[in-house]
């Protein structure tokens, strides 16, 4: 038997990288996947990849920002699906600026994206989690969150307040047998760290220790071990999965 055998996850931000990689990790784990995504092809593609390896998949194109698009696509999900055992907010965007010249739209898209969307999906879902007295959230954190970083203070708050938000909900729903955990990912290559140039990206490199970039894979290895087993008795923590940045 597999190790998510029967189990259904929710994986935010799904269409691409991180999220693509967590989608089709527990889906090799034996779950069926809602993938949601702001953009409906990206959203239907990874489902149909998920389905390749014979589980159900639900692609759903919804901005998590959008706190009543949330409820109503996870009440039909729901509705459909029937029970929930494992959300992964990974959803997440960055808008950079130095602090002095940031502007309030860029502060509030990745506050609204990155945080407030996790907590929209996490309030959407409790219900069910607590009813079904098992679950385990999975937020995908950053080490930005941890280290701050130049250049972005909405997103190093964002994720920083991921971490808080963790922790409360931990302690909420400890003794329903929900457990909610943090991943910080070090420097993952995506679409969203591609962007960078390559002198950014030798300098970064001279902060890892391990000497090499994370794939989404990485990161997906991590969220299927606390989504798995050897997550039963963890919560409320941050595991940082960064080729030992944060130390
Ligand atoms: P990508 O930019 O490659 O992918 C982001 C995904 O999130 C896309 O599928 C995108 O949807 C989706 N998304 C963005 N905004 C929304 C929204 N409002 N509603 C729904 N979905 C949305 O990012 P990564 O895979 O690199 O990052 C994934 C997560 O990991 C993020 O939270 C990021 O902050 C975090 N992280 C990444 C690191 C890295 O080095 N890459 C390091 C540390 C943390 P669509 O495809 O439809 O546009």
């Amino acid at each position: 038997m597999k190790v998510l055998q029967d189990q259904v996850a929710v994986v935010t931000g799904a269409g691409r990288g991180i999220g693509r990689a967590i989608a089709l990790k527990l889906a090799d784990a034996g779950a069926s996947v809602a993938c949601l995504s702001r953009t409906a092809a990206n959203a239907e593609r990874v489902a149909a990849e998920v389905r390749e390896r014979g589980v159900r998949a639900w692609p759903l194109a919804v901005d998590v920002a959008d706190a009543a698009a949330v409820e109503a696509a996870m009440k039909s999900f729901l509705a459909e699906a029937g029970r929930v055992d494992v959300l992964v907010n990974n959803a997440g965007i960055t808008r950079d600026a130095l602090l002095m010249r940031m502007s309030d739209e860029d502060w509030e898209a990745v506050l609204e994206t990155n945080l407030r969307g996790a907590f929209l999906m996490i309030r959407a879902l409790a219900r069910t989690f607590l009813k079904q007295r098992a679950g385990r959230i999975i937020n995908i954190s950053s080490v930005i969150g941890l280290m701050g970083n130049a250049g972005q203070c909405n997103y190093a708050a964002s994720k920083a307040g991921l971490i808080g938000l963790t922790k409360s909900a931990a302690r909420e729903f400890a003794s329903r047998g929900v457990t909610v955990n943090a991943i910080a990912p070090g420097f993952i290559e995506t679409d969203m760290t591609a962007v960078l140039g390559e002198e950014a990206r030798q300098e970064m490199l001279k902060r890892i220790p391990l000497g090499f970039f994370g794939q989404p894979a990485d990161i997906a290895e991590a969220a299927l071990f606390l989504a798995g087993p050897g997550g039963r008795y963890i919560t409320g923590q941050v595991l940082t999965v960064d080729g030992g940045m944060v130390m």
